[in-house]
């Protein structure tokens, strides 16, 4: 039995975002002005450090560790002492400005800032870029799954592996016998 409904195209087509060209620097400061502004508007401190933190991770669309993050902050000139990155990883992540992916043990900047989503990560296992995007899929068949069974889901994670354009556009280099 063969499902047709895949092939409906009713719903949005929703590209993820990072494996896509797009205009990166509007995204770095769409990013930083969502942040800017939630805090503002929930009486949160945007410091200097975590300011600092969500644009290094805005600047690229892969998953980042704590320590690449830390050295990264050292460098702009902030401490070099780990609780200074994961003080703002875990305030960056709180308010949702940041997703830790697990798989990696690494952060990522939300490409949705301010909409609230169960976000869903495609992860390229050869370059370790990652894109992010809307989990409908899961919040489907794992919400059938959990209705029926009378579980409330508080929190999925989706994290897809596999290849970015990118990676699968490159000739496959043998390796040497
Ligand atoms: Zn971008
Ligand atoms: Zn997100
Ligand atoms: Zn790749």
């Amino acid at each position: 039995m063969t499902s047709g409904a895949d092939r409906d195209d009713d719903r949005p087509r929703r590209i993820p975002v990072g494996f896509d060209a797009h205009n990166h620097q509007r995204c770095v400061e769409t990013g930083l002005v969502a942040a800017e502004a939630h805090c503002a508007a929930q009486g949160l401190r945007f410091t200097p450090v975590r300011r600092a933190a969500l644009e290094v991770l805005l600047g690229e669309h892969r998953a980042m560790g704590a320590y690449e993050l830390l050295d990264r902050l050292h460098e702009a000139g902030f401490g070099s002492q780990p609780p200074v990155a994961y003080r703002a990883l875990d305030f960056l992540v709180a308010n949702g400005f940041v997703h830790k992916i697990e798989r990696l043990n690494a952060f990522i900047a939300c490409a949705h800032p301010g909409a609230t989503h169960s976000p869903a990560f495609l992860i390229c296992r050869l370059c370790d870029s990652v894109a992010e995007a809307q989990s409908s899929l899961a919040r489907g068949s794992l919400g059938e799954a959990a209705q029926s069974t009378g579980f409330r889901i508080e929190r999925t994670v989706v994290e897809a592996l596999g290849v970015c354009p990118a990676c699968a556009e490159k000739p496959v280099e043998s390796t040497p016998a």
